[in-house]
């Protein structure tokens, strides 16, 4: 649903084509996405949010009411009841981070046991000190343990502000356990045991939020961007402008290299190879972002002009992600005006593309000069919505645009 809202496409409608992939779609604007929420994984989140509550909060009525049902629920590791006692609800929160066709179990990288006194740290069943529980790592001594669900702060006691383990046996031990016995008070000795209560940690944060639950599984789950990472950096710049909303997703779109160009339709095998392909501007070159907003002559010619109405100098670069960074570099130091220029370079972009389909579908052909005076009034336009209170004179834009913008 999300998909055909995107795309424009509608039920009744054929199915349009989606030119960027969903999974692109979810990255965060940083990593040259459209930030777009991906329901599954914030909906994992969200359920996370419980498990984090189930662990925190003591005494509350909904969670003895749990309790009364499924047992001990402050775990990391929940199991669920034999036989089909449990609601649906439950088993989706017993699941989280094993069963959403992840291996490793992530909650017990996301939340962490601050250790205190031990008070609800089971010894040997709960993880409290390296990678497993100690019932896994000294498997041999745990079934002669005289007290195995036991938490630690009864398996020991305070001797004049000093914590001494006492741990009890069910008989004496043979060699080998002699041995792994070394070992284990030699991992458990350097713990500091506190007076303090034990407390839950979320990752390195403290408390919980599910918006950074999210993008911890995100970054975990999803593969890294295919984009290179240069151009990543100079994508995410892409939304600090005044431009309307849907101009930048428009440009967005094109950086990525993912306009219905006549390349790409070629690629697609919408449309054959052949003069069909071709740039309706200059009839030189195979229709394709770099070429229809950079290299052609007449994006050239319109680059140009806007650059020489800024007062600016620069080399005019080949690709479309290196002419936003040229605009970015130009204007680093002029802090205010930063997003009305930007506001400008995606005017170009799209004066450019609107002014293509009116020849490629109505015959209509423009001069470069009146694509600039094109690009003039479109930008005028939106920074007048933008500069509501300080409106100035188309006049005054085209004479000086620096003085406006910064205003
Ligand atoms: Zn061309």
């Amino acid at each position: 649903m999300q998909r055909k809202f995107l795309w424009g496409g509608t039920s009744g409608d054929k199915e349009k084509i989606p030119w960027v992939s969903w999974k692109d779609l979810c990255r965060p604007k940083e990593e040259g996405g459209l930030g777009v929420k991906d329901l599954k994984w914030f909906n994992i989140s969200l359920l996370t949010k419980w498990r984090w509550r189930l662990l925190l909060e003591h005494g509350s009525l909904w969670k003895l009411v749990l309790e009364a049902k499924y047992g001990n629920v402050e775990r990391v590791k929940l199991v669920l009841p034999r036989g089909n006692k449990f609601s649906l609800w439950w088993k989706d929160l017993v699941g989280l981070g094993v069963t959403n066709g992840v291996e490793d179990d992530w909650n017990q990288h996301v939340f962490l046991k601050k250790l205190g006194c031990g008070g609800s740290t089971r010894f040997w069943l709960d993880r409290w000190v390296g990678l497993a529980p100690l019932c896994e790592t000294f498997s041999r001594i745990f079934k002669v343990s005289l007290h195995p669900e036991c938490v630690i702060k009864d398996l020991g006691e305070w001797v004049n502000d000093t914590w001494v383990w006492r741990l009890a046996w069910r008989r004496s031990f043979f060699i080998r356990e002699e041995e792994s016995y070394n070992n284990l008070m030699e991992i458990i000795t350097p713990v500091p045991i506190t007076k303090e209560e034990d407390s839950w940690s979320f990752i390195d944060r403290g408390m919980f939020t599910v918006r950074y639950m999210y993008s911890y599984l995100y970054k975990k789950f999803l593969p890294p961007s295919p984009l290179v990472l240069c151009s990543v950096g100079v994508i995410a710049r892409v939304w600090e402008s005044w431009a309307p909303l849907k101009v930048i997703v428009f440009s967005w779109q094109a950086l990525l290299g993912r306009l219905p160009t006549r390349g790409n339709l070629v690629r697609r095998r919408i449309i054959i190879d052949g003069e069909a392909s071709f740039c309706v501007f200059c009839n030189g070159a195979r229709e394709s972002e770099n070429h229809l907003f950079s290299s052609c002559g007449t994006a050239w010619l319109v680059w140009s002009k806007v650059h020489r109405w800024f007062g600016l100098t620069s080399v005019l670069p080949n690709f479309i992600s290196s002419l936003l960074e040229s605009f970015l570099t130009c204007y680093r130091k002029k802090k205010n005006g930063f997003k009305g220029v930007l506001l400008v370079w995606h005017a170009v972009i799209w004066v450019l593309w609107r002014l293509r389909n009116e020849r490629i579908f109505s015959g209509t052909i423009v001069e470069p000069s009146e694509i600039f005076d094109r690009v003039q009034y479109v930008s005028w336009k939106w920074l007048l919505a933008i500069k509501v209170n300080s409106p100035c004179l188309f006049y005054e834009w085209c004479v000086n645009p620096s003085e406006y913008i910064a205003r």
